[in-house]
């Protein structure tokens, strides 16, 4: 499980995460689990998101991780980039 503390800058498949409410680019980050098959008898099927919440006004954004191939680092690697923000 990823858990990280601090603020920071995100970006998506290299677009910046703004906020759409107030435009700030720093968020808080959280994993979040949901059950989805909450009302069925079979084992519940978990779905996994990268939650970003802003920093100014607390809006959250929720993203599902995926990978993408780095034809550079010749690897697969997040489509979910964190730059730690240091305070000033
Ligand atoms: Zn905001």
């Amino acid at each position: 499980m990823v858990r990280r503390r601090g603020i920071y800058e995100i970006k998506i498949r290299d677009k910046q995460l703004i906020c759409p409410f107030c435009q700030n680019n720093r968020f808080t980050h959280r994993e979040v689990y949901m059950d989805l098959a909450k009302f069925k008898q079979e084992a519940k099927e978990q779905l996994t998101l990268q939650s970003f919440t802003c920093t100014t006004c607390g809006d959250s954004r929720m993203f599902q991780e995926k990978n993408r191939f780095d034809h550079t680092m010749e690897k697969h690697v997040s489509i979910i980039e964190y730059t730690e923000v240091i305070n000033e």
